[in-house]
């Protein structure tokens, strides 16, 4: 069976879905494996790399005619219009927020596997969890990109030209990126702090250093899956205006905060930006199009407020630190194909929760209920509806902002 590595071709991707490391893996399970000439040029793997570690090196059309494509992101339109009936086809391919995308790849004919739709608590799939692995990765680049931008030190520095006090970050949401997000400003010197809308994440905050900053006015939000839910307006606001004092006595603020399927909540309203110091800095991890945790802040740029306080919209930071993601992303997307093989041949099984899970194509038609159910479509046999394949929705820990409609997002789904 061929599987292929193809280039991205999204705006500014770096990352490519296998690295040479993992050729050698994927060819003692009787794979034969391509790869697009140029795919790993972005994370630093030359073609001959790859045809060291026993890869062939094709043309993009040859890649794209391989019995299995993996790929990080999503196949654009050109990609789409040359995949045939049969083909396989595994990224982190959003259909959540992309039903033109899936609907194109059943009508395709392909068999569609996205990654970012893995039952995440399932303890088989944790080798897959690529959404964990790059949302680590976004953690730590949030945390350095906060440290490289405030004017001064994260850690106490005692020298004969004076004594700096440690900087006080804050960190909004603990998941996966917001715990990295702590750990690493901790190991900078600075004093951190952390506010999650899911009292449940206070000890793994707690065990990486932060303390607590506990909300009166807000309770307790958990949702399905282990995920946060869409607050209310009325908690919306009183969340925004307690969290304003907290966020005035900290130097850096990094917003890690998601609900899956709904736009990223809005936790630093302009009035709390006006109320920082000049020369503080917030990282906005959600930062998306329509905007993120933060006011005014804009993917990809740094903004400077009229009151002096840098605003980072951090969007694509896994892309920014290209060979770690690759590498990890590599190893999930490895695993999950590894699972989804038996004697070097495709072997599904929807019966099983986790393939149920990832496999959103099949046959001509959308096989996944959470999407069935948008399509309006019914669900085929053997697919699950699992709260734990209820993941993010987008290409990176972060979709749109809060305070706009809903994604079309069946309940199921988030
Ligand atoms: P996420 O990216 O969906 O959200 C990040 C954080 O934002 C969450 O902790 C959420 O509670 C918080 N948040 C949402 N709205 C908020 C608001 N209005 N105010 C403050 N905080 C808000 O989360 P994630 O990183 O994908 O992880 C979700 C959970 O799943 C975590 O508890 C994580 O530990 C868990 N998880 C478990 C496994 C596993 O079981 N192996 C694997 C991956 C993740």
């Amino acid at each position: 069976m061929k599987v292929s590595v193809v280039k991205e071709t999204a705006p500014g991707e770096r990352r490519v879905a296998i690295v040479p490391e993992a050729v050698a893996k994927l060819r003692s399970a009787g794979l034969e494996v391509l790869v697009q000439s140029g795919a790993g040029d972005g994370a630093w793997h030359t073609d001959d790399s790859y045809a060291d570690a026993g890869a062939t090196v094709v043309s993009r059309a040859d890649a794209l005619a391989a019995d299995v494509v993996l790929m990080v992101g999503k196949p654009d339109s050109a990609a789409v219009s040359v995949l045939h009936p049969g083909q396989v086809v595994i990224g982190l391919l959003a259909p959540l927020t992309d039903p033109d995308l899936t609907a194109a790849l059943a009508a395709a004919g392909v068999t569609a596997v996205s990654m970012d739709m893995i039952p995440r608590t399932l303890p088989r799939a944790q080798p897959m969890d690529a959404l964990s692995s790059q949302a680590n990765i976004a953690g730590y680049k949030a945390a350095l990109l906060g440290a490289a931008q405030f004017g001064r030190f994260f850690p106490l520095l005692i020298t004969a030209a004076g004594t700096a006090r440690p900087a006080k970050v804050l960190v909004l949401g603990t998941g996966v990126a917001g715990l990295q997000a702590i750990g690493t400003a901790r190991r900078l010197g600075a004093v951190v702090s952390a506010y999650d809308v899911r009292p449940e994440t206070r000890t793994e905050a707690e065990s990486v250093g932060a303390t607590i900053n506990e909300l009166t006015s807000v309770g307790p939000a958990a949702g399905e899956g282990g995920y946060a839910r869409a607050l209310t307006e009325d908690e919306r606001m009183a969340q925004q205006q307690e969290l304003a004092g907290h966020i005035a006595r900290h130097d850096v603020v990094i917003t890690t905060a998601q609900v899956p399927g709904r736009r990223p909540p809005l936790l630093v309203t302009e009035d709390a930006l006006k109320s920082m110091t000049p020369g503080s800095v917030v990282v906005d991890m959600g930062a998306s199009t329509l905007g993120g945790n933060v006011a005014g802040s804009v993917p990809g740029e740094t903004v400077l407020t009229e009151s002096g306080v840098a605003v980072i919209g951090a969007s694509g930071l896994p892309s920014s630190m290209a060979a770690a993601a690759s590498a990890m992303y590599a190893r999930n997307i490895s695993a999950l194909l590894l699972y989804l093989i038996s004697e070097g041949e495709l072997a599904l099984d929807r019966d099983d929760e986790l393939q149920a899970g990832v496999v959103i194509t099949s046959g001509g038609a959308i096989v996944h209920p959470a999407l069935t159910a948008v399509a309006g479509q019914p669900a085929q046999a053997g697919a699950a509806s699992s709260p734990a394949s209820s993941p993010h929705p987008p290409d990176q820990p972060g979709n749109q902002p809060d305070g706009g409609a809903p994604r079309a997002v069946p309940r199921s789904a988030r």
